[in-house]
């Protein structure tokens, strides 16, 4: 078995192999897609310390450096089920079945799409999922937020202090976030909140030059001129696969201690797919070396040869 097997490529699991190889300990780590999330990342700018880069760079050097170790990189494999027998079991979707001592789920998140015309054309070309990553890009800008929960209202009220304007868009008559997040939101002089509102194209050229809405009590389709889109209507972890084996919250995120631990003693977890409240690149890193640590921990201490 390995010592720790790491499930998921992104900078939580690349980050994770990183710390157990460093420990002289057999590593593995088995990837969909290596670099995960910032493939799709067009510009970074909140890696501290790395003043600008770019998605693709980024998923490269964090392959380049998983291959200075001695790590088995096992690409575009799919994990589909894990079970804790005399070792943590990972069958993956071409049949085969890794075990380990010690297991880190680091399998990531993806935001949940409108589905609308536009969205893909213009994605990282004004529309926009982070508001902490690309809201300066947008300073004294117009733009939108899409989604009126509380991951909704918080980007708007951050958003507010960047832009020239927000609109925020919820298809529903009444926003859904908490009443905090709403009066602080009504506060703000630069901010449009339309309600019964169904976003139903972005549009533009080269890049967003507007979005269109249905308003659902006249049934009319308006358009507003603005630079960002920012979708805001949920991030959904990539979980499912798990089932019931690892305790997980409402949202589907595995819950997590300090440590990184799990309920299930060996098994691990970091990054997006996790309750950590929130998704970046440099949390996720160090939140993989947290659970590195505590697995190389958990081995020093039990009787597992
Ligand atoms: P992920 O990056 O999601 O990686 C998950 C990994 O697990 C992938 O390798 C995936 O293929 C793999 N995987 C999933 N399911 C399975 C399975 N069943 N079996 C095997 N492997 C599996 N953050 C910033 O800090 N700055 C930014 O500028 C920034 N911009 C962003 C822009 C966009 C468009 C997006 C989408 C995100 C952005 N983020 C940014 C967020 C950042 O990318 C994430 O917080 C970070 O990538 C999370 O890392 P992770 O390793 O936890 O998960």
């Amino acid at each position: 078995p390995y010592d720790v097997l790491v499930v998921g490529g992104g900078p939580a699991g690349a980050s994770a192999a990183i710390y157990a190889a460093r420990k002289g300990i057999r590593t593995g780590i088995v990837a969909e897609r290596f670099g995960g999330q910032v493939l799709d990342t067009m510009s970074i700018e909140n890696f501290i310390s790395v003043r600008q880069t770019d998605g693709p760079k980024f998923a490269a050097s964090l392959e380049e450096h998983v291959k200075e170790y001695n790590i088995d990189v096992m690409n575009l494999q799919r994990a589909k089920r894990l079970e804790k027998k005399e070792f943590i079991e990972l069958e993956l979707e071409n049949g085969a079945v890794l075990k380990g001592k010690t297991v880190i789920l680091s399998t990531g998140a993806r935001w949940r799409n409108i589905g609308v015309p536009g969205e893909a054309e213009f994605k990282n070309k004004g529309v926009a999922y982070c508001p902490h990553c690309d809201g300066p890009l947008f300073a004294g800008k117009d733009v939108a937020v899409v989604g009126g929960g509380n991951s909704g209202i918080e980007a708007a009220i951050d958003l507010a202090n960047i832009v020239n304007h927000v609109t925020v868009l919820e298809y529903k008559a009444e926003l859904k976030a908490d009443s905090v997040l709403q009066d602080r939101l009504k506060s703000l002089p630069n901010v449009t909140v339309l309600t019964n509102a169904r976003t139903h194209e972005i549009t533009g050229t080269d890049k967003v030059n507007g979005i269109s809405y249905i308003d659902l009590q006249t049934g009319d389709e308006k358009h507003i001129q603005l630079s960002g889109v920012f979708v805001q209507i949920g991030l959904v972890p990539n979980t499912d696969w798990l089932g019931g084996t690892v305790d997980r919250n409402k949202f589907g995120e595995i819950i997590i201690d300090q440590r990184g631990a799990t309920n299930i003693p060996g098994v691990f977890a970091a990054g997006d797919c996790t309750n950590n409240p929130y998704k970046q690149i440099i949390i996720s890193m160090g939140s993989g070396a947290t659970a590195s640590l505590s697995a190389f921990d958990h081995l020093i201490r039990s009787e597992v040869p």
